[in-house]
């Protein structure tokens, strides 16, 4: 086991994609010899360590490198039982060390031309670019300011490379009207309704058609999962095509899990040309939870936070990755989703500042049934002085039997369901009215919401139980009548 990264194991390193020089590859072993026995170093090319609490971000099995997914817990990562949550272990020291305000900087995706090489020339290089004597003269001085500055200048460049640039600032969207109804309503202050449809299991659109026009006079928009649980179904962006020729606002979810930064960015052009004008940023779940013979489970080309960057700036700086302009820039209002109950409250809060920073203006949460640590985590938020910066949309999700609220409780990352809660619907479940139960609780839940200041919005999230919204949101008192459906 590595001697400054908590882990269960040593995991072997990543190789070049092409055999290195033989200079490179000495110095390669020269960094080795300390970084692999002290931090597990698996040669990603693009060290985080001083900005991580240093501990090495590369045992995640997603490869995540922005911070935790929305399923960390303090016990272990879901995606392996056996190793604790890396993520949750670097907050944890980071914190203790007083270094947290580090992890709010937004780190670039792995350039997998130098994945596997060694990085002890590149540092090398940028001390000759600053001058030996001004390095040591810096690294010397009894300014705390000047030492600092010169290690980062440094360190910086290698972390953040030209073609990324990333920060720990806000970056405010570069336009001043609205992009889409969505964001309309919610800039007017209206309590908006969102709601989940499921993408069907076959390439029959019937249902799938049925149910928008079900959902579409009660809700401002309506989302398209992107494979849950890792489980393949109609695409995302086949049903937000459908969706706006049937004249509904789509929110396209996009999960990390799934794409590159190829697909990512040819997505964003193509879905905006189609007319959708929200795309919610996930990492989605990991391949763990899907059927099997399962893909791959250890590293994913770019994590949320990387989307985010990438996508906010080909709309407001019109650049690809790669640096090129982009002649007509897409639009769109940029979501994220937000755990409130994964790992710990200031823990997921940094993890909500950054995604803010990076680009999210709304967040849809994850399923909300413990309102006071919902309200602790809203306090977290108002603390890092974001929510003027984002909406936030609470996901609410009628339990439809005491099997199902089992199985979210215990299975479904990021999910916690109180006692009482349970206690209610095993009874209802004895009595044969488990659904009506959760509907009831449903309705309460929204109500202590929307008395909620910071909140804009619920999320209703049926898991395939589509034809109950109308009923919440009628009873819920968020529209006055049912409309006739043509
Ligand atoms: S962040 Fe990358 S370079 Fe740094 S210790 Fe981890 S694997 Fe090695």
């Amino acid at each position: 086991m590595p001697i400054l990264t908590p882990g269960r194991r040593w995991q072997p390193s990543y190789y070049p994609f092409r055999r290195d020089k033989l200079g490179n590859r000495i110095l390669n072993s020269l960094e080795m010899l300390y970084k692999g026995p002290l931090w597990g170093c698996r040669q990603c090319g693009n060290c985080l360590l001083q900005e991580t609490a240093f501990i090495c971000p590369m045992e995640c099995p997603k490869g995540l490198r922005n911070g935790p997914c929305g399923g960390s817990t303090p016990e272990h990562c879901y995606v392996d039982e056996t190793r604790p949550c890396i993520w949750y272990k670097i907050h944890e020291r980071a914190f203790k060390m007083g270094r947290e305000e580090h992890l709010l900087e937004v780190f670039p995706p792995l350039d997998w031309e130098k994945v596997g090489s060694e990085q002890l020339g590149g540092l090398l290089k940028q001390v000759r670019i600053n001058g030996v004597k001004n390095v040591i003269s810096g690294l010397l001085s009894f300014k705390e300011d000047q030492r600092k500055k010169t290690w980062d200048g440094i360190f910086r460049p290698i972390r953040q490379p030209a073609w990324w640039g990333g920060d720990a600032e806000y970056h405010a969207p570069k336009y001043d009207e609205p992009v889409s109804e969505l964001e309309k309503r919610l800039k007017s202050g209206e309590f908006v309704v969102t709601a989940e449809i499921q993408p069907p299991l076959t390439a029959s659109t019937n249902k799938l058609k049925q149910n928008i026009e079900l959902l579409k006079p009660f809700v401002t928009a309506v989302n398209f999962t992107d494979s849950a649980s890792a489980t393949p179904r109609m695409s995302s962006w086949a049903c937000s095509a459908i969706a706006v020729q049937m004249g509904a606002e789509p929110v396209l979810q996009i999960a990390a899990r799934d794409i590159t930064r190829n697909s990512l960015q040819a997505e964003a052009l193509g879905s905006a040309a189609l007319g959708v004008k929200n795309i919610l940023c996930l990492t989605g779940d990991s391949n763990r939870l899907s059927p099997k013979p399962r893909g791959r489970m250890d590293i994913l080309d770019l994590d949320s936070i990387q989307m985010l960057w990438i996508l906010r700036q080909m709309r407001d700086e019109g650049k690809y990755l790669d640096e090129r302009n982009i002649k007509f820039p897409p639009k769109y209002f940029l979501g994220a989703a937000a755990s409130p109950f994964a790992s710990e409250v200031k823990f997921q809060a940094i993890r909500e500042h950054k995604k803010v920073n990076a680009g999210a203006q709304f967040f849809q949460t994850n399923l909300i049934f413990n309102l006071d640590r919902f309200e602790e985590w809203l306090n977290a938020l108002a603390a890092r002085n974001i929510l003027n910066k984002v909406y936030i949309l609470a996901g609410v999700s009628p339990l439809r039997s005491f099997k199902i609220a089992n199985y979210m409780n215990n299975e479904i990352p990021g999910v916690q369901i109180p006692v009482e809660i349970m206690k209610r619907m095993e009874a209802a479940e004895a009595l044969g009215n488990a659904a009506e139960e959760g509907i009831q609780i449903s309705l309460e839940m929204i109500e202590k919401i929307r008395t909620m200041q910071e909140v804009n919005g619920v999320h209703l999230t049926t898991v395939g139980w589509e034809e109950v919204v109308p009923r919440i949101i009628t009873e819920a008192g968020l529209i006055k009548s049912i409309p006739e459906i043509s």
